[in-house]
């Protein structure tokens, strides 16, 4: 059975009160907006140049990947408060059909952002509404049905797509080419991290010693939306078992409760580790047996487990499937011997 992560880096839950700490958190300048300084630099000179032409085109369109919880949907507004634009959410898997593209389309203004999370999974009929409008702003539609069915053109306002998905090779070849600017999120630095938690103590009004955040920092997986998980809940923590301010006990306390281990990972990683180690040995695993291993989805493997896992040189992908690196087994070894 998969087991309720913590650390798991998707949207927060649908509470109201989260939700609103949750927008207060969300930076909305470039400013404000810590790190992954090479995009911003690319995209700060693009949003100058729309700017100074001003002659009404519109902002090239742009892919964001990596995995989640490293900002995009947050770059996504940031983008559209920067150009004074109005900001259009929604999701691959929300659009069903081509009429509801369509829909959205058609209520876009001029030099508005939309902002297509989980691009990878549109469906191919919307996917090629979305090729002409993107490439020369164009709308095909159908109307009618059978042999008086014919094809209409309409006109678009210029806008600009912000893609958003945890890996480009599942996207596309010609949805991919219509982006002129594709970027890698990169995890976070530490020092990034620890700036992130201080930005969100003072939001949130807690007291929290730099040791303390330099703990937290380390154990965030160098990713914000974790990051700002393990904020709250040591805070909680502050706040039922000592006077509110977060000091290096009460971090490390809440932490260990957390079971969050000194790299950052949970007891879901280290479950799955152990049972391909236990199982497999040295020799590699195929995905879909990681998956039934765990008994989670293989995409989630993908895109929650293993990328801070091979970022953190625990775990390797070779050809023949995925193995645990020398430094996995040691990590593997060392959490056993501190549980005896
Ligand atoms: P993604 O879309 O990549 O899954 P989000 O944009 O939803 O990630 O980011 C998750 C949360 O992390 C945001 O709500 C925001 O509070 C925080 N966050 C993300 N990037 C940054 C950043 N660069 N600086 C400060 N906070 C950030």
């Amino acid at each position: 059975m998969a087991i309720e992560r913590l650390v798991e880096p998707t949207a927060e839950s649908n509470d109201k009160e989260e939700e609103r700490i949750e927008i207060s958190l969300r930076p909305v300048t470039f400013d404000e907006y810590i790190g992954q300084e090479h995009l911003k630099n690319n995209l700060r000179l693009a949003i100058d140049a729309v700017k100074k032409r001003n002659d009404g085109s519109s902002l090239d369109h742009i892919l964001l990947y990596g995995p989640p919880g490293l900002g995009k949907t947050t770059m996504a507004g940031v983008i559209a408060h920067e150009l004074g634009a109005s900001l259009r959410v929604t999701s691959g898997p929300a659009i069903e059909r081509a009429g509801d593209l369509a829909s959205i389309l058609t209520n876009l203004q001029d030099g508005d952002v939309l902002f297509i999370d989980e691009i990878h999974r549109l469906r191919r009929a919307v996917e090629e509404v979305l090729y002409s409008a993107m490439e020369d702003y164009k709308l095909d539609i159908v109307i009618g049905k059978g042999p008086a069915a014919r094809s209409v053109r309409l006109d678009l306002p210029h806008f600009t797509v912000i893609g958003a998905t945890t890996r480009t090779g599942s996207l596309a070849g010609p949805l991919r080419d219509r982006f002129g600017i594709i970027h890698r999120l990169e995890y976070y630095k530490e020092p990034e991290i620890e700036q992130i938690i201080k930005r969100t103590a003072g939001i949130l009004k807690t007291e929290i010693k730099p040791e303390a955040c330099e703990l937290l920092a380390t154990r965030s997986r160098l990713t914000p939306r974790i990051a700002n998980r393990l904020f709250k809940r040591v805070r909680d923590y502050a706040d039922v078992n000592g006077d509110g301010i977060i000091d290096t006990v009460i971090a490390k306390n809440a932490l260990d409760l957390m079971e969050i281990d000194y790299l950052g990972l949970d007891p879901a990683d280290r479950n799955m580790l152990n049972l391909m180690y236990e199982n497999y040995g040295d020799r590699p695993v195929g995905l879909t047996t990681i998956a039934a291993l765990t008994g989670d989805e293989p995409t989630t493997i993908e895109d929650f487990y293993e990328p801070y896992l091979m970022q953190m040189g625990l775990l390797a992908r070779t050809p023949k499937g995925r193995v645990v690196t020398e430094k996995g087994k040691k990590h593997l070894e060392e959490d056993k011997r501190s549980k005896k």
